[in-house]
């Protein structure tokens, strides 16, 4: 396999083009600096994963040039739905935000990742693969990576973008606190008959675990689901099983296009920089993707990294994103509790206290602006 001819200089490198990686390279061609951005895959991945773009995202991506195109390949969703089995408890709208984007786009990411990179290419660059960084060390004026192929390439910073298991965040000795969540996920990409319909994404509390069902562009459906055990890849007949025990009598799976099981940890970096070595993405923190929320928030490291490094001001990035971070990991595991909990007081008290909020505007107007990420401009 030929790889893309490397320099052996560069002011910043950016080790993985997802979509964090990508969202900070758009950022800097964007503004003129220097960078070289490498990923180890030959190709970008080509799976969904990411399904949901938030209105913030979407603010950030107008700033890269790119939301038009991304909402042009979406599904514009203005309702969240909350029940608890087919009992309907809560419904949050999108369409009154103060944004150009008051809704959320449901896009697979591979989607997104494509439109960062027809950017990138747009402004005269591209990522350099297929290149695995193995080695990464720093000095007090820069830091050199070395690639699995022996190549060296000498840069002032190095932004880990290199996801979960990110190879810079080990070189630079941050630590990664927290800890996996006991249950795995199952994630299938669905056709079906679904009663609530394609104009809202559904959230099922149930103490068998938390159900999101959201629309997906050309009449698919995404299903998010935490489960005790489950197998590797669930079949259609386990995801109708699934649906029936936990959201009765309104869904007909009538064929699966793809699905996973995986488990999730929740974790984020001590410091999302040690000197000359950043980190960004899921490289600085993981979570259960109930919320929808891990590529928004990289996206959004991507962005603010590549303003810091573009106004001189990178000590306020950490200060910036990594709160951002924490608040997302604790509403993330805040929304799981309550929507599992086995305790039957409990449940029943949140059963009647979700409607009851639910008449407050403000209340609503709360959550709309938490989901749609807008409280982190
Ligand atoms: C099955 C699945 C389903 C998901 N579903 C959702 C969801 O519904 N909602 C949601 O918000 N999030 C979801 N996520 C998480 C979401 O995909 C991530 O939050 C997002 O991809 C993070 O982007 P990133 O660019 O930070 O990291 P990644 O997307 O992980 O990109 C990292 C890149 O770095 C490259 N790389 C890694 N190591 C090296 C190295 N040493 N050298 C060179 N290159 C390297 C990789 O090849 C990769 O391209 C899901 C993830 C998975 C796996």
């Amino acid at each position: 396999m030929t790889c893309t001819p490397l320099p052996t200089r560069t002011d910043v490198a950016i080790v993985g083009a997802g979509p964090t990686g990508l969202a900070l390279a758009v950022t800097l061609a964007a503004a003129g600096i220097d960078f070289v951005i490498v990923d180890r895959l030959a190709e970008g991945a080509n799976t969904s994963r990411a399904a949901v773009v938030h209105a913030r995202t979407l603010e950030v991506l107008d700033e890269l040039g790119t939301a038009a195109d991304l909402i042009g390949r979406g599904l514009a969703v203005t309702r969240f739905a909350v029940r608890d089995g087919s009992r309907h408890l809560l419904t949050v709208t999108f369409d009154k935000l103060p944004t150009p984007y008051p809704y959320t786009l449901m896009v697979p990411q591979c989607e997104t990742e494509s439109v960062l990179l027809e950017r990138l290419r747009a402004l005269g660059h591209d990522v350099h693969r297929p290149y695995l960084v193995a080695g990464v060390v720093q000095d007090q004026d820069g830091a050199t990576l070395t690639m699995s192929t022996g190549q060296t390439l000498r840069a002032g910073y190095v932004v880990g973008a290199d996801g979960m298991h990110s190879a810079v965040r080990e070189s630079s000795g941050i630590g990664f606190t927290g800890s996996a969540y006991a249950e795995s996920f199952v994630l299938a990409d669905v056709t079906m008959d679904w009663s609530p319909g394609p104009g809202e994404v559904s959230l099922t509390f149930g103490p068998a675990g938390l159900t999101v069902v959201a629309p997906l562009p050309g009449g698919h459906y995404r299903i998010v689901a935490t489960v005790d055990e489950a197998p590797a890849t669930p079949d259609s007949a386990f995801v109708q099983r699934l649906l029936d025990e936990r959201t009765p009598a309104q869904a007909g799976v009538t064929g699966l296009v793809w699905s996973s099981r995986f488990r999730v940890q929740h974790r984020v970096a001590d410091h999302y920089r040690a000197g000359r070595l950043i980190l960004a993405g899921d490289a600085a923190h993981v979570h259960s993707p109930a919320g929808g929320q891990g590529m928004n928030t990289g996206i959004q490291d991507g962005y603010a990294l590549g303003r810091a490094l573009a106004t001189g001001q990178l000590d306020g990035y950490e200060a910036q994103r990594r709160p951002v971070a924490q608040r997302v990991v604790a509403f993330a595991d805040r929304m799981t509790r309550i929507a599992t909990t086995r305790n039957r007081a409990v449940r029943r008290a949140r059963n009647v206290a979700l409607p009851l909020l639910g008449r407050l505007p403000t209340l609503r107007t709360r959550l709309a602006t938490e989901l749609a990420e807008l409280n982190y401009r």
